[in-house]
C-alpha cells in the first residue's frame, strides 16, 4: 500500500489529504531468499547452486550485483590479489602479474569496474541461466518476507520453504555513502574521495582526512597523478598495522613468501611474550608493515599494501596526529588535541569512513535464518562460500554448523588481531578434521593458500623446512594466543 500525502495552502485555506493506492501483493515461492547481491550474497548463492538443487531469490536495492563496489571511488582496486576474490565457480583473475606501477611483480588487483563487470557476468551467465535463481535488483527488503521494487512500486511476498539469508550484516561503509562525524563550515572545500577525479583547478593543497586504507588510496592516487607530496597533508587519528601484500600471493612461485609467512607467523605467535612483542616479531618477518617505525600502531583493519606503495606513501612528510577532526573551518582544522591551519583554497578529502565497523558477530545459523559472516580472517568471500557449503552438507544439524562456522570478528584495535587469529586457527583446525570439508577446500579456487600447499613439491628441502616450522609451532601458537587473550 502506498500512502501519498499532498499538502496545499492558500492565504485563506490549508488542507491535507491522503491518497491511498492499494497495490496487489505479488506472490513468489523459493527455497532460499537471499537479501543482498554484494560479494557475500553472490558467493553464497554460487556455492548453494553448485552444492544443491534448491531455488533462490536474490533481492538487492542496487541496480547491479556487486554491493558496495557500485558506489566505489573510480580508482579503487582490490587490496588482495584477484585470485582470492569473487565466487567459487568463476575465476576473476587473468592470472597475470602487474608489470608496471607500485604493485609491480605481484598478482593483479581487479579494479572496481572489473569487479562489478565480473559479478554481473556471474549473475547473467551462471546464476540466472541455471533456471533456479531469480534476481530482483532495485528492490528493498522490508522484513517479514516482503520486498518492494524501488522503481515500479510493486510489492512482493515470498513463500520461503527453507531459509532467509541475510547477506547485509557486514554493513560495508564506503566514502560516497558516509556522513562525516565532524562539523564542516559551508565555505570549506570538502569532498568525498569519489570526487577527487572531478577536480579541474589545482588547489593550494590537499588535506586527506582518515588514516585507513581509503586514506592510503587517496594519498597514493594523488602521488601517482603527479601531485607534489609536500602539497598533501594527511590527518590520521590512529596508525595501523598493515599487511604486506608480498605475503599474500596465490601461486607456488611465492611459496616461500606466502606459506613461509604462515610458518613465520605461527612461530612468532608461539614465542611471543606479549601482544607488542608479537607485533614486532610479525614486523621483523615482513608480515606486518607500518608507515612510521617510530609510531606504535593501535589499529588493525587488515589493510594490505605493497612495499613499493609504502615507500611512496612515506614521501608524504606532513602527517597530522592530533586525534580526530572535530571541526573543519575556513582557516583552521580543530582536532581532539590541537588545531592546524588550512585555507579555503585547500581541498579536504573525506576518507573517514571505516568500511567494516562496529559489527557485532552473531550466530550464523539461526533456525530459518542464515547470516553469513567472516569465518576465515581477511577472506569474506571464501567464508560465505563455505557457509553455503556447510549449510548444504549438514542441513539439519544447527549445532554442528555453528561449531564449524565460528565468526572471526572484524578487527579494529591492534590487539583484536589476537582474538581474530585464535578463532581463525580454531576454525581451520576443525575443518581439517572433517574429511569432506578438507576435500571441498582443496577444490575451492577461493582457498588460494591451500592450493599452493597442494601443488608444491613436497620433497624440496626448503618446502619441508617451511611445512615443518608450521607444524612444530601450531599447537604452541594456539596455546599462546589463549594465554594472551586471557591476559587481555
Ligand atoms: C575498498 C575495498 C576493497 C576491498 N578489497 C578486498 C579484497 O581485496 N579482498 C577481499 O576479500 N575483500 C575485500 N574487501 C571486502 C569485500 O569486498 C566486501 O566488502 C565485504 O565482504 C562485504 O561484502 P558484503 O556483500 O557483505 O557487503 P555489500 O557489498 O555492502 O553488499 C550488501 C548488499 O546488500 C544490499 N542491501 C542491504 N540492505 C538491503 C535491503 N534492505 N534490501 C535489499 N538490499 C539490501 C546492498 O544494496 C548491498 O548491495 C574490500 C572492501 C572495500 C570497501
Amino acid at each position: 500500500m502506498i500512502i501519498g500525502v499532498l499538502k496545499a495552502s492558500s492565504p485563506c485555506i490549508t488542507f491535507v489529504f491522503n491518497i491511498r493506492v492499494i497495490m496487489a501483493m505479488k506472490e513468489l515461492k523459493t527455497d532460499y531468499l537471499i537479501i543482498g547481491s554484494g560479494a557475500m550474497g553472490m558467493a553464497f548463492a554460487d556455492t548453494l547452486l553448485s552444492d544443491t538443487d534448491h531455488s533462490m531469490i536474490i533481492v538487492d536495492r542496487y541496480a547491479l550485483p556487486g554491493g558496495h563496489w557500485n558506489k566505489a571511488y573510480p580508482f579503487v582496486t582490490l587490496h588482495q590479489p584477484s585470485h582470492f576474490y569473487g565466487v567459487a565457480s568463476t575465476e576473476l583473475s587473468s592470472g597475470k602479474k602487474d608489470e608496471i606501477g607500485w604493485n609491480k611483480g605481484l598478482f593483479e588487483l581487479a579494479s572496481g569496474s572489473e569487479v562489478l563487470a565480473y559479478f554481473n557476468k556471474v549473475m547473467t551467465q551462471r546464476l540466472l541461466p541455471s533456471g533456479r535463481v531469480q534476481y530482483f535488483p532495485k528492490c528493498s527488503y522490508q522484513g517479514d518476507y516482503e520486498f518492494v521494487s524501488n522503481l515500479s512500486g510493486d510489492r512482493y511476498k515470498v513463500d520461503v520453504t527453507k531459509k532467509i539469508v541475510d547477506a547485509t550484516h557486514l554493513n560495508t561503509k564506503v566514502p560516497s555513502t558516509h556522513t562525516p562525524n565532524f562539523k564542516i563550515e559551508a565555505d570549506v572545500q570538502f569532498i568525498p574521495l569519489n570526487n577527487l577525479v572531478n577536480i579541474t583547478d589545482a588547489p593550494e593543497g590537499y588535506v586527506v582526512i582518515g588514516g585507513g586504507k581509503t586514506g592510503i588510496d587517496a594519498c597514493l592516487w594523488l602521488l601517482q597523478t603527479g601531485v607534489n607530496p609536500d602539497k598533501i597533508t594527511w590527518v590520521k587519528s590512529r596508525d595501523a598495522w598493515l599487511l604486506n601484500r608480498l605475503k599474500t600471493q596465490p601461486t607456488v612461485e611465492f611459496f616461500e613468501h606466502s606459506i613461509g609467512a604462515q610458518a613465520d607467523q605461527v612461530e612468532s605467535i608461539a614465542n611471543a611474550k606479549s601482544a607488542d612483542d608479537l607485533f614486532l616479531k610479525l614486523e621483523e618477518n615482513g608480515i606486518f608493515l607500518r608507515i612510521d617505525k617510530n609510531i606504535k600502531p593501535s589499529m588493525f583493519h587488515g589493510a594490505t599494501i605493497s612495499e613499493m606503495e609504502l615507500e611512496q606513501i612515506n614521501r608524504i612528510k606532513h602527517i597530522v596526529r592530533l586525534g580526530r577532526v572535530k571541526h573543519l573551518k575556513g582557516n583552521e582544522i580543530v582536532l581532539d588535541n590541537g588545531t592546524i591551519p588550512t585555507s579555503k583554497n585547500h581541498i579536504h578529502v573525506d576518507c573517514s569512513a571505516t568500511p567494516l565497523e562496529n559489527i557485532n558477530p552473531v550466530a550464523i545459523f539461526q533456525g530459518d535464518r542464515i547470516i553469513p559472516q567472516t569465518i576465515r580472517s581477511y577472506q569474506p568471500v571464501f567464508s560465505s562460500s563455505m557457509v553455503a557449503h556447510i549449510e548444504a552438507l549438514y542441513p539439519n544439524d544447527e549445532k554442528k554448523k555453528n561449531q564449524l562456522c565460528q565468526v572471526v570478528p572484524i578487527p579494529d584495535r591492534d590487539t583484536d588481531w589476537i582474538q581474530m587469529t585464535a578463532i581463525n586457527m580454531m576454525n581451520q583446525f576443525q575443518w581439517n578434521q572433517d574429511k569432506e570439508l578438507r576435500r571441498w577446500m582443496a577444490d575451492n579456487r577461493l582457498d588460494g593458500f591451500g592450493k599452493i600447499v597442494k601443488e608444491v613439491d613436497k620433497t624440496d628441502p626448503k618446502v619441508i623446512a617451511v611445512l615443518s616450522k608450521f607444524r612444530d609451532n601450531a599447537m604452541g601458537a594456539a596455546m599462546n594466543l589463549q594465554r594472551m587473550i586471557g591476559e587481555m
